[in-house]
């Protein structure tokens, strides 16, 4: 009996010893695979987080945001950027300097002041062009499309369409890479003479307007921007900025409704508002925002125009202070 019940107590502290066993294997299994999804899961941020960064440099260009919106609106605020979205938006190294357009007090609107908004457009011709265009025809109004160089038929039709329409037609780089327009002042001119002869044998037309991708005042030029400025202005060409942005730049996206409330909410600051949008292929709540734009503009009793020789500059480094 004895001996029975001893074999017996064996057995069952070996069985209590092989389930230990499997219990700890058990933890130890859970442990590691826990720590394998920690790592895996740190190691997808990181991944995320960079591919993020080099989609936003590489979609975007121009950066401005409603908090620098707002700093213009406010005009004697500090100009301190590296807290503001500019920085963690789109072109992070693109940061605005926007002495020149505060300091434009003439452009403030006062309360009786008749309102006149550009719409441009910028990076184009692309797979939006045509619906932007059917859009601006539809309600019969007028814009300013700042084009890169593109060889494909689709392209050399939207040039040719946006004159036609009577749309101005500016440039806007010919390569649209910051790294090798802005590397020095020959590269810019060789990219400038190439957009700029290029448009001429597309629609017949010699532009004499441009934008700088990135704005007058980008700071990831290598090259002082006067220089360029200085070029332009002994080229007798015309460089137009923005006051408004839609934020269609920045890498936060914005619904359409958003994007019309941006816009909305900052024409009735200015006489001359000058408002930044895209036409690239990213951006579809552009083409989507535009209607409702347009009608709430006109709502208002805004006059939307086409930018020409008598449009008030909208300039954040002003050319006639380039000498
Ligand atoms: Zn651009």
């Amino acid at each position: 009996m004895e001996e029975k019940s001893q074999v017996n107590l064996k057995e069952q502290r070996d069985r209590r010893k092989r389930i230990n066993r499997m219990k700890k294997g058990l933890i130890s299994f859970i442990g590691i695979w826990m720590f394998v999804c920690m790592l895996l899961c740190v190691i997808l941020m990181v991944k995320v987080s960079s591919l993020e960064k080099k989609v936003a440099l590489l979609v975007s260009d121009e950066t401005i945001t409603k908090q620098v919106d707002e700093k213009v609106a406010g005009g004697n605020e500090g100009l301190s950027y590296n807290s503001t979205e500019a920085m963690k938006s789109t072109d992070e190294q693109v940061v605005m300097n926007i002495a020149g357009v505060i300091n434009d007090t003439e452009n403030l609107a006062g309360e009786n002041d008749e309102l006149k908004v550009y719409l441009t457009f910028d990076d184009g011709p692309s797979d939006n062009t045509a619906a932007i265009l059917d859009t601006l025809a539809k309600y019969n109004v007028k814009a300013t499309f700042f084009v890169v160089g593109k060889q494909d038929d689709e392209s050399k039709a939207m040039y040719q369409r946006i004159v036609n329409e009577g749309h101005t037609l500016g440039m806007h780089s010919y390569s649209h890479k910051y790294s090798v327009i802005y590397d020095s002042l020959d590269a810019f001119e060789t990219d400038f003479n190439e957009i700029q002869s290029y448009l001429y044998d597309v629609t017949g037309r010699e532009c004499r307007l441009y934008r700088f991708p990135g704005g007058s005042s980008n700071q990831v030029s290598n090259t002082d921007m006067t220089e360029f400025i200085k070029f332009l202005n002994e080229e007798q060409v015309t460089y137009f900025d923005w006051n408004v942005s839609s934020g269609d730049a920045t890498s936060q996206a914005y619904t359409a409704d958003e994007l019309v409330n941006n816009v909305m909410s900052d024409v009735v600051k200015y006489k001359t508002s000058v408002v930044l949008m895209h036409d690239s292929n990213t951006k579809g709540t552009t083409v989507e925002a535009l209607g409702p734009m347009i009608e709430a503009l006109q709502g208002m009793g805004a006059q939307i125009l086409p930018i020409d020789d008598n449009t008030t500059l909208v300039q954040h480094v002003k050319a006639e202070n380039v000498e």
